[in-house]
């Protein structure tokens, strides 16, 4: 499924796109999301410097060509040691698109009847799937990035969406709190 196909000229991907990643980022119109991972759990997440191996999940000693350090092919990445992922924290905040009324949702196939009042949907980018997975709970921000009282946990897993390369995913969340 994807929800872009009737729109997939080359220049129209280029708006969306361009239009999606400045809702979704820290400064445009994102939402600060604070992640909660469960405390007895460690986190991983995927090196963000490095190429990695997708077999043996290890770094490839390759610059990614995006990440804060770059460094000469075949030495060790010095983000990760080689490891190829990173220890997150117990919770992390990351920026998303946060759609709280059902009438902008993006149809993902879900039951509209079965979904929870004062739930929410999100957009991300891809790379927020793993974070978003491990995650025990989501607290937003209000408008002035004070409160962080509205607690939310994830309701579905992450759907992808994106312009034939799976760019972004969608996740649901209810209310806890
Ligand atoms: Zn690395």
């Amino acid at each position: 499924m994807n929800i872009f196909d009737s729109v997939l000229t080359p220049q129209y991907k280029q708006v969306y796109k361009d239009a999606i990643d400045s809702l979704i980022s820290s400064n445009g119109l994102g939402t600060q999301c604070k992640l909660s991972y469960n405390s007895n759990i460690t986190s991983a997440t995927d090196c963000n410097n490095c190429l990695i191996d997708p077999i043996y999940k290890k770094s490839m000693g390759k610059y990614n060509g995006s990440g804060p350090r770059s460094f000469p092919e075949g030495a060790v990445c010095p983000v990760c040691n080689g490891a190829g992922f990173l220890v997150v924290n117990n919770s992390e905040t990351i920026y998303m698109a946060v759609l709280v009324s059902e009438k902008n949702w993006i149809n993902i196939g879900l039951d509209p009847v079965k979904i929870p009042q004062g739930s929410l949907q999100t957009i991300s980018k891809a790379d927020t799937f793993n974070k978003i997975m491990n995650s025990y709970s989501m607290a937003i921000s209000d408008q002035n990035g004070t409160n962080n009282n509205l607690l939310y946990e994830r309701d579905s897993d992450p759907t992808y969406v994106g312009f034939g390369n799976n760019d972004y995913i969608i996740t649901m969340w209810k209310r806890i709190i």
